[in-house]
């Protein structure tokens, strides 16, 4: 096994890091609902959004000089895993891989020319990338050359840190690669692995068709400490064909045995209409909705007495991790990929249906290969749609990355930020907080809305009142409940 970690040595966590759980309130409150990776959501962008926008949203992320978080998308997978909802292109043949990356090293050329990133005779004034990450995809798809070849092509274009006190972040499929690949990502400037695990369970491996063994899992672990990994997370789903309460249990002890610094526990959402992929799921294998609350009730409980805090939204950390560090100290952030302790940089994303978010304006890639392909061979930014937020779209999103991240909101320093009256701008939404202050899922006061225990595990159903996209598809409609998950 790996250097463990005893969970016993972590220290004990304080009453309010275990979720309060109420099965009451949460049948009352588990509607569908966004996740709040950004505000306004991503259905919201409009494809009226121009190349000159974009363009105009750089030059002015550029006049306010913030740090850079940088993301790529690495669209590859060589074997499809039926629960998968994200966007990806399935082949065994790796020789896709390189006219790929071509384009995304022309794009990081074009992009970082409008940024006026590139290192001329030095890096002096260009803007540092504090944050970086691969996500995909497999990013581990691509060799390790194509790999070295890839963060080469970004240190000629963007400013990267060299002294390993960046965030440089890549998602890895334990399953699918080689041991050996974690020195080479380490070298390359990489510190922080994320690993899909979803689940040890050989049966539930097989209905969704995704495989690791604990082994590989153990021996990836051990390969990224002895290399000096800042951290690991792991990502776990419940919800899938097979799953038991009993089975979770198991998957659950094994992961606490090789404690990663932090865990994501994902709520499985089936929707076929959605995502094809998913049709190849037996939904008569799927456990019910009670059994699923049953399992989250069950491992939120578990991760936390084993000393993990709970952040919100389905992700845990060590106490000493640099997230929960951020939420006690009011600074953490959430973008799309996740929590983060990085809310000040501007994001700049690339690769096919990659989305940036550069000061007041959120901007997404083509969707598809060909659409993205094109846009790049004819010398076009391969933007098809954005958005520039407006002054309530600011307001709104202030709120609700407050609540999420955390679980409180200063009215007064909202009031003076923004210029307004919290309660006459907000008389709508104080009425429709009432049933949550009676239900005990937060305080109200004029002063402050603080998210309580029990409003924890919902802390989606509370920002969604807040939601002005929501409020004008007079929700919940059956559109929304075709787009969006169970809030729990
Ligand atoms: S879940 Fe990840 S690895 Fe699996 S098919 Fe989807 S993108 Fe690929």
């Amino acid at each position: 096994m790996a250097d463990l970690h005893s969970a016993e040595s972590l220290a004990s966590p304080s009453p309010s890091t275990v979720p309060c759980w109420d099965e009451q309130l949460i049948h009352r409150y588990n509607i569908t609902g966004p996740r709040y990776t950004s505000y306004p959501t991503a259905p919201q962008l409009s494809s009226s959004f121009t190349q000159s926008q974009q363009r105009q949203a750089m030059r002015q992320s550029n006049l306010k000089r913030s740090p850079l978080s940088l993301y790529f998308h690495i669209p590859f997978c060589d074997t499809v895993c039926y629960y998968c909802a994200c966007n990806k292109i399935i082949t065994a043949n790796k020789q896709h891989a390189a006219p790929y990356l071509k384009r995304l090293h022309k794009e990081m050329a074009m992009q970082s020319e409008c940024l006026n990133s590139t290192r001329n005779n030095g890096w002096e004034g260009k803007r540092i990338v504090e944050q970086l990450h691969w996500g995909g995809g497999t990013p581990t798809y691509i060799s390790d050359n194509q790999m070295r070849e890839l963060m080469a092509q970004t240190r000629q274009h963007f400013c990267l840190l060299d002294d390993d006190s960046g965030d440089y972040s890549i998602e890895v499929h334990p399953g699918r690669m080689n041991v050996g690949t974690i020195s080479v990502l380490r070298k390359l400037g990489f510190n922080r692995l994320s690993m899909g695990v979803q689940d040890f369970d050989r049966r539930v491996q097989q209905s969704v068709n995704r495989f690791n063994s604990i082994e590989q899992v153990d021996e990836l672990i051990s390969a990224a400490r002895s290399a000096q990994f800042h951290s690991i997370s792991m990502d776990i789903i419940y919800g899938l064909p097979h799953q038991t309460l009993s089975s979770i249990k198991t998957t659950l002890s094994q992961v606490i045995e090789l404690s990663p610094d932090r865990l994501s526990l994902f709520n499985y959402a089936h929707m076929p209409h959605l995502f094809k992929t998913q049709l190849q799921i037996d939904e008569t294998a799927l456990p019910t909705a009670e059994v699923k609350l049953q399992m989250l009730h069950y491992a939120s409980d578990t991760l936390c007495r084993a000393g993990y805090v709970y952040i919100g939204m389905d992700h845990f950390a060590k106490p000493h991790d640099s997230l929960v560090v951020a939420q006690q100290q009011g600074l953490l952030q959430r973008n799309f990929q996740g929590y983060s302790t990085h809310g000040n940089c501007d994001l700049l994303a690339f690769g096919v249906s990659a989305i940036s978010s550069l000061g007041n304006s959120l901007m997404q890639n083509y969707k598809t290969i060909v659409d993205y392909n094109r846009a790049i061979d004819t010398g076009v930014l391969p933007m098809s749609r954005g958005l520039t937020l407006s002054d309530d779209d600011l307001l709104r999103k202030q709120i609700i990355m407050q609540l999420i991240c955390q679980f409180s909101l200063n009215i007064a320093a909202i009031e003076a930020q923004f210029s307004i009256t919290f309660s006459e701008y907000f008389g709508e939404e104080l009425i429709a907080l009432e049933p949550m202050v009676a239900d005990g899922l937060i305080r109200l006061t004029p002063q402050e809305i603080v998210v309580m225990d029990r409003g924890r595990l919902l802390i989606r159903a509370i920002c969604m009142v807040f939601d002005a996209y929501l409020k004008r598809e007079n929700a919940p409609t059956d559109k929304q409940k075709i787009r969006y998950s169970q809030v729990i």
